[in-house]
């Protein structure tokens, strides 16, 4: 309880009215397909427990999750009239779970049908359209489709497959998948077709099938680079600062002292580092906002504590306890993701447990 009373090393700020605007977003864009949640990983980071709840009372009716543990953990959040699916399949002995809480395995091989089918309860099945990961192949769906019993015994609620370009829209990739996705579907006639997540519902309508999986878009962030999609930023981050110094030119900052202050340079310390999920790949690169300046990150992130130089800043601007922007209107994550050499996807997963989390 103190602990949570205690002013925190950073505040990660989560709008879940935003959230909620994005799912109705795509939920029009893709109708009549519907519109599923992927909400894996705790829900990119942001909260499995708040966003899935905050979802279901918006209307969705379709979650996923990448594996049974997931699935369990969420449950009680499902309405009792939606799927919880289970992207990555079951591992052996996961089956009795999942049909005792009503979940559906997404079936990715012939094994895991066969798993399945003596419980007799709904699933999902993927084909692999050009991925090289989960699903079955062409000649495998198709003897699986004539299986008589597995047909009677199973019901199928959607076949799915994954994009692999859904980001890169000028990727040929991207026709090629869909043209194998449409003959696996003729397989199958009458079961739903899920296809597309956050890439491939800015596709186009060919690529939504009956049933579309958004992730990413959902939590603010761009699937594709430069396309200006119109989704509400969901995460803001801030960081507090620890405290503020000015040191003489030359003087060494940080592990390795891998930068030298090229003159007289006020500095900020950040109660942030690479165990909160800033990565380690921003020492030295890329920039937080505080009143209306950006200040570069200088020498190397380290656990708890990145350094920045304030110099644009006026003497005492910053104080100790102020929060600096480290993603938000300024910071945006795909910019601070490009300048870590990684993707929106793992800066959101890897947001840390040590900040303070605001539920908007
Ligand atoms: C993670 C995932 C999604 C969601 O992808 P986004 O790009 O975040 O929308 C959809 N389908 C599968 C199979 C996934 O693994």
């Amino acid at each position: 309880m103190l602990a949570q009373m205690a002013p925190a090393p950073g505040v990660l700020t989560i709008d879940l009215d935003a959230l909620v605007d994005n799912w109705r977003r795509v939920a029009r864009d893709v109708a009549p397909a519907q519109a599923a949640a992927v909400v894996k990983a705790d829900a990119y980071g942001l909260g499995a427990g708040r966003v899935v709840p905050a979802l279901a009372a918006a209307g969705c009716r379709a979650f996923f999750v990448a594996n049974l543990v997931e699935a369990l953990a969420i449950r009680p959040l499902v309405p009792d009239d939606a799927v919880l699916a289970v992207l990555n399949g079951l591992h052996p002995g996961g089956e009795p779970f999942a049909a005792e809480a009503g979940i559906t395995p997404v079936l990715n091989s012939v094994a895991q049908a066969r798993r399945w089918q003596p419980f007799a309860r709904p699933a999902m099945l993927q084909v692999d359209t050009g991925m090289a990961r989960h699903g079955l192949d062409m000649a495998e769906a198709a003897a699986l489709a004539g299986d008589a019993d597995f047909r009677a015994g199973v019901p199928l609620l959607a076949l799915i497959s994954h994009l692999a370009c859904a980001d890169e829209p000028d990727r040929a990739e991207n026709a090629d998948q869909l043209a194998r996705f449409a003959a696996a579907s003729a397989l199958f006639p009458g079961v739903a077709r899920c296809f597309a997540n956050s890439g491939g519902v800015q596709l186009g309508a060919a690529y939504h099938g009956d049933m579309v999986r958004a992730g990413l878009c959902l939590y603010g962030a761009e699937p594709a680079d430069g396309r200006g999609v119109p989704f509400r930023p969901v995460v803001g981050l801030a960081a507090r600062v620890l405290q503020t110094r000015t040191v003489a030119a030359g003087t060494g900052v940080g592990y390795g002292q891998t930068w030298q202050a090229p003159g007289e340079t006020r500095l900020a310390l950040l109660s942030i580092g690479y165990a909160d999920g800033f990565p380690r790949s921003l020492s030295g690169r890329g920039a937080v906002w505080a009143q209306g300046a950006l200040l570069p990150i200088v020498g190397r992130v380290s656990m708890d504590v990145t350094v920045v130089d304030a110099s644009a800043l006026s003497e005492g601007a910053l104080t100790e306890g102020d929060l600096v922007e480290i993603i938000g209107p300024h910071c945006q994550i795909e910019d601070v993701a490009q300048e870590a050499g990684t993707i929106a996807y793992e800066i959101l997963t890897q947001l840390g447990h040590r900040y303070e989390r605001r539920y908007l």
